[in-house]
């Protein structure tokens, strides 16, 4: 294609922060940058709203941004000038096993293990090496396929107990309750069975990052950073289109570059036969994993849980034991609905007063469901709460939804609800979406993929995006 006769150098297909950042990176290097966005408003997973009544601010998607703050893509664009500021809560978690009893993670490596009492001296001697290794370790492992690797020894340090399973892991390494469940916690995120390999570096990674750089979340909420991505675009002379749902490739304007934001199931549909067929089997083996069905609730207060020690944390791990998180994601992935889910809480409101009118509080949460689930989890979520927070129904103003099939209709990433673009276990956290070194390029020429289904996975830290457009530059110079 002619570059010269056409209007934009690379078009962008999806405005998630993938999408933004891949879009950015170019505008910066002078291509001329379109990015069209199939929803009204930019940000896919990176948007906030007003679900439940006026005033009330709920993250739709993403609400803690460990990896955010600690990322080197957005680290270095710097948002902080486009008015990205981060709210680090008093304490980055907290891990309720029982209704009078939740462990605390803190800022501090040391202070978390003294509230962990005789097996404080295991988890820092688990955390110990990554936490001194700091930004480093965490800059390797956002940028896993980098040859060579920028810290291996650190990185190698990391994998020889990363690569275990949580649930064995925690039985060689530790003796009580609490900090067993704090990891598998952690490592529940991943979406995996706790029995699964690489589910503690999935714990690790997080746990790490709350001692590192804390788990802050956005002012005024995660719609800030794409606020921010989408100024710093403009600013570069890049344009962003909402409401333009692209449903082949064949109806975009000329370009050099069509970088697209989506997983390799919508690849395949948007490129057709552009796409060699062997190139689209290998697409066609890629999988997805469980989904989530998320709850936001306006609140007439903050939460009265039972242990006051919750009301320090920005996120609330209602899990229970380890034996409790891992029966819950086992049924999960087991294509069961659990009775007793594992709930991930968000109270973004008791540390961003912008979130609430005066008064007033958010609840963000999610649990894991099967794969496009459609049961609607609220009141299984709400009971649970409120088994953990006496009186926390009669403070409900008002309630948002949104199942795990409802999900995938409301962004077609979510495929199933699944929310990290597809299974993150040992053989696709490195082959994402295929086995290759360049993961982000694809046979077709000009054309990419830099959603969260390339390395290193899911999350708000631009990582896909950076080195999609990165292997744009390489391959087509302007
Ligand atoms: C409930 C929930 C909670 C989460 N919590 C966190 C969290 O706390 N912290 C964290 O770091 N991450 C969290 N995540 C994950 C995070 O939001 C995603 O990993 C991240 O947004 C992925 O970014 P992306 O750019 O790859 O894709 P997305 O953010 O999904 O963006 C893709 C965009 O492409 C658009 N698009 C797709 N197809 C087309 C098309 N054909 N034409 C035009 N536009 C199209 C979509 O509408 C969407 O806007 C959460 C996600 C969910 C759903």
């Amino acid at each position: 294609m002619d570059s010269v006769a056409n209007e934009w150098d690379a078009i962008v297909v999806g405005s998630g922060p993938n999408g933004l950042v891949a879009a950015l990176e170019l505008a910066t290097e002078g291509w001329r940058v379109l990015v069209l966005e199939r929803a009204d408003t930019p940000g896919g997973g990176a948007r906030t709203a007003e679900l439940t009544l006026p005033g009330f601010r709920h993250d739709v998607c993403s609400a803690i941004h460990p990896l955010g703050i600690a990322s080197p893509a957005l680290r270095d664009l710097r948002l902080d000038t486009v008015g990205v500021g981060w709210v680090h809560p008093d304490a980055p978690l907290a891990h309720a096993l029982r209704p009078e009893h939740a462990v605390v993670q803190e800022r501090s490596l040391t202070a978390t293990a003294v509230g962990l009492g005789g097996d404080g001296p295991a988890w820092e001697r688990l955390f110990g090496p990554s936490v001194r290794s700091g930004p480093d370790l965490v800059d390797s492992l956002l940028d896993p396929l980098r040859i060579p690797p920028r810290h291996p020894l650190a990185l190698a340090r990391y994998g020889a107990v990363g690569l275990r399973s949580v649930s064995s892991l925690a039985r060689h390494r530790f003796r009580g309750d609490d900090a067993p469940a704090l990891l598998a916690g952690l490592a529940g995120h991943s979406m995996l069975s706790l029995d699964a390999p690489i589910t503690t570096g999935f714990g690790m990674l997080l746990g790490q990052l709350a001692h590192v750089v804390g788990w802050p979340m956005a002012r005024g909420g995660s719609q800030a950073i794409t606020d921010g991505l989408v100024a710093l675009i403009e600013a570069a002379g890049g344009t962003v289109r909402c409401g333009e749902d692209v449903r082949s490739l064949g109806d975009l304007p000329p370009s050099r570059a069509v970088i697209c934001d989506v997983t390799p199931r919508q690849l395949v549909e948007l490129a057709g036969d552009r796409l060699p067929p062997g190139y689209r089997r290998r697409l066609g083996r890629y999988r997805y994993g469980p989904g989530v069905c998320k709850v936001d609730w306006a609140l007439d207060g903050q939460v009265p849980w039972a242990d006051p020690a919750v009301l320090r944390a920005g996120t609330v791990h209602l899990g229970g034991t380890l034996a409790e998180v891992r029966a819950a994601e086992h049924d999960v992935v087991h294509g069961r609905v659990p009775e007793q889910p594992f709930l991930l809480l968000a109270q973004q409101s008791l540390f961003d007063p912008t979130r609430a009118p005066a008064g007033k509080h958010t609840l963000w949460g999610y649990c894991h469901v099967p794969a496009g689930c459609d049961v609607d989890m609220t009141t299984v979520m709400e009971e649970r709460i409120e088994r953990f927070a006496p009186g926390f129904r009669d403070l409900v103003l008002a309630r948002h939804t949104i199942t795990a099939s409802a999900m995938a209709a409301h962004n077609p990433n979510y495929v199933g609800g699944d929310i990290n673009g597809g299974i993150a276990d040992l053989r696709q956290f490195l082959m994402r979406p295929v086995a290759s070194l360049d993961p982000w390029s694809t046979p077709t020429e000009g054309l990419y993929i830099c959603s969260s289904s390339t390395p290193p996975g899911g999350g708000v830290h631009g990582m896909c995006g950076r080195a999609a457009a990165r292997s744009v530059l390489r391959r087509q110079p302007l």
